[in-house]
């Protein structure tokens, strides 16, 4: 009994009781959020080498009236435990379609890119596929307008699955992006047996071009020249500085996302900044 004593004092530390509650919290606060209205949609502008925004990519923001802002970093894979993704992720799906239909209008908007990241749940879910089909027919823009972001470890949970949903899916029109790529487990021959229609090159490697790491830039080279060979699109995110871009520039890179463009931000605000930026 006494061995039981101190080993419970080692499982329930006050510590980590500290942790358990406030996860605790976080996930009733999580699940009182979407009906609160405490989520926000960003959008933060992609980018040329010419200059011309070609697409955004949807973010989403949580402002609790308490917590304060709330990082996705930090909610995301709770909701994925959770499920609350479900719910919170057929909402971003839909507010990015709308605002795509909005942007419709904006001559200089109209042939946005909306891209919308889908977490592994949200994505083998089995409404996901009518989800994707009930906002095509419910708000107006074209299919290829909308770019879903899917990561590797979701796709390596079940290849043969994954792809034939993904087929199902581009039936529609709709676009896939392969999001953090490089930075799991997967190898580069991967991309070959996936019908991904563009590539995202991570910020880890994007930091490598500056870092003076040769080892991890030999990989943004193969990464380009795999997507390129495939006929996928190459966007690099993460650009913070002025070397990185040139150097990815040099590489082979077109297309650009980071700090040393636009940040993200509110619809409108994004808007005003392409509006400003279009030539
Ligand atoms: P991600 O998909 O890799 O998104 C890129 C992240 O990098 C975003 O962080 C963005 O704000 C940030 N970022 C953009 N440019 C720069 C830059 O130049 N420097 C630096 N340091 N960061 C930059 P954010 O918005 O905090 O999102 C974090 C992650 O949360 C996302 O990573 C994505 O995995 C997830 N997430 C965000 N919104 C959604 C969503 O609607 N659904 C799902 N499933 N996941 C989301
Ligand atoms: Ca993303
Ligand atoms: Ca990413
Ligand atoms: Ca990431």
């Amino acid at each position: 009994a006494k061995a039981l004593g101190s080993n419970s004092q080692v499982c329930f530390n006050p510590a980590m009781t500290a942790e358990i509650q406030q996860r605790y919290q976080l996930e009733l606060a999580l699940a009182a959020a979407l009906a609160a209205g405490q989520f926000e949609l960003h959008y933060q502008p992609q980018l040329t080498d010419s200059g011309k925004v070609v697409g955004v990519e949807a973010l989403l923001r949580w402002q609790h009236p308490e917590l304060g802002y709330v990082s996705p970093a930090r909610f995301i894979a709770l909701a994925e435990e959770t499920g609350q993704i479900d719910s919170i992720g057929h909402w971003v799906l839909q507010q990015a379609c709308a605002q795509l239909q909005r942007w419709q209008s904006e001559p200089k908007l109209r042939e946005l890119i909306m891209s919308v990241n889908i977490s592994a749940r949200q994505f083998y879910q089995p409404e996901f596929i009518a989800q994707v089909q009930q906002c095509l027919s419910q708000y107006q823009f074209k299919p290829e307008q909308l770019m879903l972001e899917l990561t590797e470890s979701l796709i390596l949970a079940d290849l043969d699955d994954a792809v034939s949903r993904m087929q199902q899916i581009k039936q529609l029109g709709v676009r896939f992006s392969m999001d953090d790529f490089g930075t799991g487990y997967s190898s580069l021959s991967y991309l070959s047996r996936l019908p991904f229609d563009e590539v995202k090159i991570d910020q880890y490697f994007v930091r490598s071009a500056s870092s003076g790491k040769p080892r991890d830039w030999v990989i943004v080279e193969a990464i380009i020249g795999i997507a390129n060979t495939f006929g996928m699109k190459l966007i690099a995110e993460g650009v913070e500085t002025q070397a990185q871009y040139e150097l990815l520039r040099q590489s082979g890179c077109y297309c650009y996302q980071g700090y040393l463009f636009a940040k993200p931000a509110a619809a409108a605000e994004t808007a005003r900044w392409i509006d400003e930026h279009s030539p």
